[in-house]
């Protein structure tokens, strides 16, 4: 395989003087600290204690926080005139302090009727972040974005060939979910007034590389109200490419959230390539760490595997991954590649995909393959991409205002009888 990424293994010197160190080209840092500039600070971002002594600071009464938290978390409310509960002097005053804007829709589009959106989100330091709503039957998907743009820097993700901007705020994750959530609530999305049930960190960036902030934001969606959205702790999946320091720290969090692993790869040679960070975490490490994660929480730990044309799809490949994960708490989420600009890989043949699900099933392990729902409008697994710049290198199509708020580009009969929902809800 050719190698994008001709970088060298770290020295194991500078991985032993920091434990997380990332190999060379890698730019994702421990905390995710590429950022400039910090976004205001917003209800979303503190919990309920700090919300009250910031109400109290604006010389209002701490009661205050908590209607406002419902207002923002229950009724999903974003105009301060609705608040009809909060004193009308102060309602624009509390609003400005709490809920400033964070994100701004820059362009919306459609697919699968109506029932698939991706959402362009412009910051106010103007770096572009992407989040999909999917609409099944029974169930509703946010998929957030994390980070602008990705460090992790692996070549088949659209994401990572643009490098990281910024690590999100707690607040700005948060939004993603309540612009969802609001969308549907108001009857927004086709399917009638619902709600959002499954929450994936699988937009851009690398969640565990923003840990603090992501941490708080799986807090704030699922601690019920005021303190915030109230949606299931087992309907949310935090993603990683395998950073093993921070999955031990998520399993001490003691929040019963789904652990997803981007391996691609049962092997450190072909890992190494695929998912660059694997240079610095071997996959025997980052599958430890995953069973540590599953015996800790008793949660099955989601193994994603993009299926790659003669790249990771083998027959003995698959036998290797079965045996590696037989008779484990795990799952194989098989994805087909979905296609990205300049890419020189493609999907598996169905053949081999077929013949790969069924020898990991032989090895008893479970395996689903993703529905890559959003693929037309370049919102499935990958695809995400703005260039830090802000400009938009794929994919969309400016919504007209003046028309639905849903710009419905292509469905496809492949579309709409698309597998169901894979065991993450998506
Ligand atoms: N950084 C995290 C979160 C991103 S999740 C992670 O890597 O897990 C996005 C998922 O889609 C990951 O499993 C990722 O490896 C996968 N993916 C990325 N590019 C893809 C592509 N072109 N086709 C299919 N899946 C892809």
């Amino acid at each position: 395989m050719p190698s994008p990424h001709p970088s060298s293994p770290p020295a194991p010197g500078g991985a032993a003087r920091d434990p997380a160190a990332l190999p060379p080209g890698i730019t994702g840092g421990p905390d995710g600290r590429a950022g400039r500039v910090r976004p205001p600070r917003h209800l979303a971002d503190l919990g309920l204690p700090e919300r009250r002594a910031a109400v109290a600071e604006l010389g209002q009464q701490p009661f205050r926080a908590d209607q406002l938290s419902r207002q923002y978390f229950a009724r999903l409310a974003d105009d301060p005139a609705e608040m009809t509960d909060l004193p009308r002097s102060s309602r624009q005053e509390l609003a400005d302090a709490l809920l400033p804007r964070l994100l701004t829709a820059e362009r919306e589009l459609a697919c699968d009727g109506g029932t698939t959106r991706k959402t362009l989100w412009r910051t106010v330091d103007r770096a572009y972040v992407e989040s999909v709503l999917m609409r099944y039957p029974g169930r509703v998907t946010m998929c957030v974005s994390s980070q602008a743009g990705c460090g992790m820097a692996c070549p088949f993700c659209a994401t990572g060939q643009a490098g990281l901007t910024r690590s999100l705020s707690t607040a700005e994750i948060v939004e993603q979910v309540v612009a969802g959530a609001r969308a549907l609530a108001r009857g927004q999305v086709p399917g009638g007034p619902g709600r959002v049930s499954n929450v994936v960190f699988m937009g851009m960036g690398e969640p565990l590389a923003n840990y603090r902030s992501v941490i708080q934001a799986v807090r704030r969606i699922t601690e019920p109200a005021p303190a915030g959205l109230g949606i299931s702790a087992r309907g949310v999946t935090v993603s990683t490419v395998g950073l093993v320091p921070a999955i031990g720290r998520l399993a001490a969090e003691g929040l019963p959230v789904t652990l997803a692993v981007s391996l691609h790869a049962p092997d450190d040679a072909a890992r190494d390539e695929l998912v660059p960070v694997n240079r610095r975490w071997k996959v025997a490490e980052v599958l430890d760490a995953a069973w540590r994660y599953a015996g800790v929480t008793g949660r099955r730990v989601s193994i994603e595997y993009a299926l790659i044309r003669d790249v990771n799809d083998q027959a003995w490949r698959a036998d290797l991954l079965g045996r590696l994960l037989a008779g484990r708490l795990a799952h194989v989420n098989l994805i087909p590649l979905n296609p990205t600009p300049g890419s020189r890989w493609t999907a598996s043949r169905p053949a081999a995909q077929e013949e790969f699900a069924a020898r990991l099933e032989a090895h008893g392990v479970p395996v689903t393959v993703r529905d890559t729902r959003g693929r037309e409008i370049d919102g499935a697994c990958g695809q995400l991409a703005v260039s830090s710049g802000g400009s938009i290198v794929r994919g969309a199509t400016p919504l007209d205002p003046a028309n639905n708020p849903i710009a419905v580009l292509a469905e496809t009969p492949a579309t709409r009888r698309a597998r169901g929902p894979d065991s993450l809800g998506r």
